[in-house]
């Protein structure tokens, strides 16, 4: 069955074929390590994750990239503005080198609790400085690229169709970088964006430097991906993912150097996913709106949750937040938890087998109808409460398919056991909550521990104490 997907190229959903046999090349615009991530860039990886996981439902091997952005993003996306590294690590009063490894960990934790799949290769991008002057030498060669006392400069007027991804007409793009035109006279196009920084100017004590062609300084944001990705897929590669706020600049830029580097297209596929929201705006690092995954297991909330919260819109909706829908994706996945633990003490079908067979098939293929069309999670997620809910199959079949669909939706459904908490461990959450009740956090702290130590998690929800240990999803 074909799959199907938006590209954001052509404006059109598309039928996917790989460039090479059933190996897809497929890359990720990773995050700037400068802070935690909010749960805004985590929608965008659940995303690009169940882009994977659908390839591979499909029988795709899938290689994946995705870069660490640690050095070069500004403030600004018009080339001004200090580097987001550096400023944190000014705050922080620890070397830029800790604020990376630090927010590069804490990142990697994160998406390990969303059950997002480690791509296979992640690239810092100090780490590749030298494949980024290898490009840069090859944008200037080709007349691509000029010198400035303060940079080295991509010359969009010379790259034909620089649009083609943003479709912004140049006057809007033009109107929205005027501040640049006067903060930099030497460039020749106020849309020309920077490929290397010297150490001039603002920039003078930037702390990550290295040696090149130019004297010392540091790389532009946008070089790196296409370094990296042209080292680890070759080019073209099939699919390129972000969030829509990376088409307009950072993948237009991308493609820009990265075609006129090599004289062929970058990636066939673009795929990009809307802003998780709040409160009506996009949730931002900058803004104080800025909700992290810890914030959300703060209140008692488990990451999948999250998880299933992302499914239940479509990846090029806006996904408004707030905590009452949390709640509900909490209800639901409770829910599906307990149907889940439920069905597995099935051991044998009731339906008969022919009936079994078919029956299974055909749910099979609507699964895979609404996936293949273009991520329909929120489709997929409906079709999954149906299977819990027939009156038609058998608690064996239900279950088989509810784990096979979690390939794809990853809520680590195949995890959870169907055991019953022993009445002695119901006994010491009763005694406990007693003493909560009472207000005796010394007493209801020591018998947490105490269940802990026998092998089960409590977490306090707002409808009161739930038992995870056994259960849990790691
Ligand atoms: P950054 O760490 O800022 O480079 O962003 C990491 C990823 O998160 C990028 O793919 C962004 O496009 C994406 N992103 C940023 N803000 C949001 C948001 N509010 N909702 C969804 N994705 C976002
Ligand atoms: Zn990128």
């Amino acid at each position: 069955m074909a799959i199907k997907l938006y590209n954001t190229l052509t404006r059109k959903k598309q039928i996917f074929k790989p460039l090479r046999d059933k190996r897809v090349g497929l890359y990720t615009c990773g995050p700037t390590v400068y802070n935690y991530a909010h749960i805004g860039n985590l929608r965008t990886y659940v995303f690009a994750d169940v882009l994977q996981k659908t390839l591979e439902y499909n029988g795709y091997e899938v290689k994946r990239v995705m870069n660490i952005t640690d050095v070069g993003h500004l403030t600004s996306d018009a080339d001004t503005g200090e580097d987001k590294i550096e400023l944190e690590s000014k705050k922080e009063k620890k070397s830029v080198w800790e604020i990376a490894k630090f927010y590069t960990g804490a990142f990697l934790n994160d998406i390990k609790e969303l059950n997002i799949k480690k791509p296979e290769t992640i690239v810092p991008a100090t780490k590749i400085v030298v494949d980024q002057i290898k490009i840069i030498k090859i944008l200037i060669g080709k007349k691509y690229a000029y010198e400035t006392s303060k940079a080295i400069y991509f010359d969009v007027a010379k790259f034909k169709n620089y649009n083609k991804l943003s479709r912004q007409p140049m006057h809007q793009k033009i109107t929205a970088a005027r501040e640049e035109v006067i903060k930099d006279p030497e460039k020749k196009h106020p849309a020309d964006f920077s490929l290397w920084f010297k150490l001039a100017g603002r920039y003078k004590n930037h702390s990550m430097r290295w040696p090149s062609p130019w004297g010392l300084g540091f790389p532009g944001w946008h070089i790196e991906c296409s370094a990296i990705s042209t080292k680890y897929l070759g080019q073209p590669f099939d699919i390129h993912t972000g969030g829509v706020d990376h088409i307009g600049t950072h993948h237009t830029n991308e493609i820009a150097q990265s075609e006129a580097a090599f004289g062929k297209p970058l990636a066939k596929f673009w795929l990009h996913s809307e802003f998780l929201i709040i409160d009506q705006n996009k949730m931002s690092k900058s803004e104080k709106n800025f909700i992290t995954l810890d914030t959300l297991k703060r209140r008692n909330f488990d990451p999948l949750v999250f998880r299933y919260l992302v499914l239940t819109a479509h990846y090029r909706s806006k996904l408004n937040f707030t905590w009452e829908s949390l709640e509900a994706a909490q209800n639901a996945l409770d829910n599906l938890r307990e149907a889940i633990k439920n069905l597995k003490t099935a051991t044998q079908h009731t339906n008969k087998l022919e009936n079994v067979r078919v029956l299974r098939k055909r749910f099979i293929e609507e699964f895979k109808n609404y996936i293949n069309d273009d991520l329909e999670t929120p489709r997929a997620l409906a079709l999954l409460w149906n299977i819990v809910k027939s009156k038609k199959l058998d608690s064996k079949t239900k279950y088989a398919l509810l784990i096979d669909f979690d390939k794809v939706l990853g809520l680590n459904l195949a995890k959870i056991k169907s055991e019953k908490i022993p009445a002695a461990i119901l006994k010491i959450v009763k005694d406990r909550e007693k003493y909560r009740k009472e207000k005796n956090f010394k007493k209801s702290d020591e018998l947490r521990k105490k269940i802990e130590s026998l092998g089960w998690l409590i977490e306090d929800t707002p409808r009161g104490p739930k038992l995870k240990g056994n259960l849990s999803h790691t």
